[in-house]
């Protein structure tokens, strides 16, 4: 190979290194799956708190359920006496109006029930949103990860190649070219520039026909008048 496409190919190589690091660095996939991870947490932790409320739900019912069983015992029983053995106006009274006050209790209690069972649905269809939620979450976490692993592993195999290419290159390229590639690269970010239409493809810039001449008939380094980048034809 001629010394100017040497360059040239290490100049490929040299961009399609910095395209595989780029890859491997994934920062937008990385970024993703923390989150995906921290709505995971945050959305297990809510449905715990929901589950622990809906057991405080469940064991208010269950003691409102109980009080309404004695409360209607009682009503029970006092409608019994007083249809059997009433025997006073007094005693006629008094079981009235105790009737009329647990009667009120039941009715009181009820409502409250009717409450109960409304935040018992609530909080239900919130558990069950909230668990589909959390195996979706965990579905896209896992697909995201696996194909966040095999970029990274397909990645690593292309940049090993890319790497030994270079090396092999780099044997064949004179020391003190390679150092003015260097040079070049790291002030301009690419040190060769191909022409194309006698035109420096870099910046834009038209050759002067001796310079054009020069660089068809052979393969010195010449630098381009206006970026002073090598030119390659
Ligand atoms: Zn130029």
């Amino acid at each position: 190979m001629f010394k100017l496409e040497l360059l040239w190919a290490l100049q490929n190589i040299d961009g399609e290194i910095v395209k595989y690091k780029r890859i491997q660095k994934n920062k937008e996939t990385l970024i993703k799956l923390n989150d995906l991870k921290s709505q995971y947490g945050k959305l297990k932790e809510s449905l715990q708190n929901d589950m622990v409320y809906k057991k405080d739900i469940v064991s208010q019912s269950e003691a409102f359920n109980l009080k309404l069983k004695t409360l209607d015992k009682r009503v029970k029983g006092d409608s019994e006496k007083l249809y059997n053995e009433a025997s006073s106006i007094k005693v006629i009274e008094n079981l009235q109006n105790e009737i009329e006050i647990n009667k009120k209790e039941i009715d009181k209690i009820e409502n409250q029930l009717l409450g109960i069972i409304e935040k018992d649905e609530k909080v239900t269809s919130e558990i069950k949103d909230k668990k589909e939620n959390l195996i979706k979450l965990k579905k896209e976490f896992e697909e995201l990860k696996e194909e966040y692993n095999k970029i990274i592993e397909s990645g690593k195999e292309i940049l090993e190649r890319l790497e030994g290419k270079r090396a092999e290159l780099l044997n064949e390229i004179d020391k003190g070219l390679l150092a003015r590639y260097d040079e070049i690269t790291a002030k301009k970010g690419s040190a060769i520039s191909k022409v194309e239409k006698e035109t420096c493809s870099q910046c834009g810039v038209k050759l002067n026909a001796i310079l054009y001449d020069k660089l068809k008939k052979n393969d010195d380094i010449n630098l381009c008048d206006h970026c002073g980048r090598i030119l390659y034809i």
